[in-house]
């Protein structure tokens, strides 16, 4: 009576798997040295939809099927931040040497939970290099995690335990419920208010502080705010400044409020989810002068820093704060002074998950691949670029800047003669969607002082200066375009050349 036998699920023949990695491998290359020839996106058509609903896979198809299947039905369809006029919401463009991270990460398959093993050192060795980076104490404490929202909601964590006045973690919110209130600017992204509903404060323990000219929030209001609060009897307990706000690149001013922060005895949060990188910067690191007394940061890699999806970063001055929010090691997890079971403190003690990847590898790696200096000088391209299309913007009699131009967001607007405010709105959304759908370029949209705009977001190292022009010059042909087919007795003379 035969055995069943007991097969893995490694490769039959290695030497056939092999020269299929090297095919794939090539065909990524490939993908990515081409990055510039290829539309910016292209919408998914209902046939590649059908042909992903798939019933489930009980037989196997092999991996060779499985890479065809990929190569037709995904790959073609990206969201496009790997393209050079990619300008939408806050996206990093990637990099070949983060890809080679994926990949070898993926090999070693590491839990960095905890225990002992080198994997777990690389990750220490990033979070102590944005220790420095951000001039934080010896005491802090870090984590690598998905990305600023997650960051944030650990930040937030540790914040409301801190500052609840007892043991949350035993007690649940009791009384604190409903009465510990939060600061943010109206700009402020919508992951802190998310954080709060997580914790159980509820989203209405964020108070939205107005903001100045520039986008910056309005300290007096603040301080007013805090004072509010107090004599109606809540608990004032954090307020998380932004340093870089994601609808048009401004910074709060993070030494004002680190010091109503300490004079209030608050805590500081900052999300400087893109913002912080600018700290690589040699022009706008005083910028972010104050981000040093932040009692949390959080910040993504996997926006300026151009590393694969998905890097963020949580920072805590005081590294205890974080592990009483998280420890809760029981006799399955015990550590030990020898063997694999040591490596204290482990990972988990700092945030919610128990098994995490090891996605410090691709931020080594980028880190080490570039270097912090040239990292820092494509933060500079990108802010010059900026600048390059508001010019252009001011320059242009159909072209209205809506925002002051803080780092790398131009805010603007597609503008004619006589439009109301209706008939803006729709044409600049209906620009938006022609530029991506024809694969142009991608920017996004969003509101400010009620008025649509054009969102153009430059966090992307293969974008030149001449992007800016084919952006420029095929946006306004396309305004041209639909003002003309709108009203066709408005209809300006239309450049040949365009
Ligand atoms: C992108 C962004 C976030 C959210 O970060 P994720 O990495 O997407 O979770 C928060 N705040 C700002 C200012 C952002 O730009």
């Amino acid at each position: 009576m035969a055995v069943a036998e007991e097969t893995s699920l490694d490769p039959a023949d290695w030497g056939e798997f092999r020269t299929l990695c090297h095919e794939m491998l090539d065909a990524a290359l490939g993908y990515l040295e081409t990055a510039r020839a290829r539309p910016v996106w292209r919408p998914v058509p209902e046939e590649v939809k059908a042909a992903l609903a798939e019933p489930l896979p009980h037989a196997p198809q092999g991996a060779s099927k499985v890479c065809a299947d990929f190569r037709r039905l995904v790959l073609p369809y990206a969201t496009g931040n790997t393209h050079p006029r990619f300008f939408g919401w806050v996206h990093g463009s990637g990099t070949p040497g983060g890809m080679l991270a994926e990949l070898l990460a993926g090999a070693m398959n590491a839990n960095l939970g905890g225990r002992d093993h080198g994997p777990v050192y690389v990750e220490r060795q990033v979070v102590e290099w944005c220790r420095q980076l951000f001039g934080f104490p010896a005491e802090a404490g870090g984590l690598l995690v998905s990305g600023t929202s997650m960051a944030t909601l650990i930040g937030l964590t540790v914040a409301r335990n801190v500052k609840a006045g007892h043991d949350v973690r035993r007690l649940g919110l009791g009384s604190a419920a409903g009465s510990l209130v939060a600061y943010a600017s109206s700009q402020a992204h919508s992951a802190t208010a998310k954080a709060l509903e997580i914790l159980g404060l509820g989203s209405e323990a964020l108070r939205s502080v107005p903001v100045d000219g520039g986008y910056r929030m309005d300290l007096d209001a603040l301080a007013r705010s805090i004072a509010e609060d107090r004599s109606s009897g809540l608990r004032p307990f954090c307020v998380v400044a932004t340093a870089g706000t994601v609808n048009t690149g401004a910074i709060d001013d993070l030494a004002g409020i680190a010091a109503i922060c300490r004079s209030e005895d608050l805590w500081l949060h900052v999300d400087g989810a893109f913002g912080a990188l600018a700290i690589l910067s040699e022009a706008h690191r005083p910028r972010l002068a104050g981000i040093e007394w932040a009692d949390s940061l959080a910040f993504d890699f996997h926006k300026w820093l151009h590393v694969p999806y998905d890097a963020g970063c949580i920072l805590v001055r005081r590294g205890e704060l974080q592990r009483q929010a998280f420890s809760s090691r029981h006799e399955y997890l015990a550590g030990a002074a020898r063997g694999l079971a040591g490596g204290d403190p482990w990972f988990c003690e700092y945030g919610p998950e128990l098994s995490r990847g090891f996605r410090a590898l691709k931020v080594w790696f980028t880190l080490k691949e570039h270097g912090l200096t040239k990292l820092g000088r494509k933060v500079d391209d990108n802010c010059r670029q900026a600048v390059t299309l508001a010019g252009r913007v001011r320059d242009h009699p159909r072209l209205e800047l809506l925002a002051p131009v803080s780092l790398n967001i131009v805010c603007f607007r597609f503008t004619w003669p006589g439009a109301t405010p209706e008939q803006l709105d729709r044409i600049n959304r209906e620009i938006v969607a022609e530029l991506q759908e024809r694969g142009i370029a991608a920017p996004s949209t969003t509101r400010l002082g009620g008025a649509l705009a054009i969102r153009v977001n430059i966090t992307n190292h293969r974008s030149r200066q001449t992007d800016m022009d084919t952006l420029v010059e095929a946006l306004l042909a396309i305004g041209e375009e639909l003002l003309s087919a709108a009203t066709p007795a408005a209809a300006p003379v239309r450049q040949a050349s365009v």
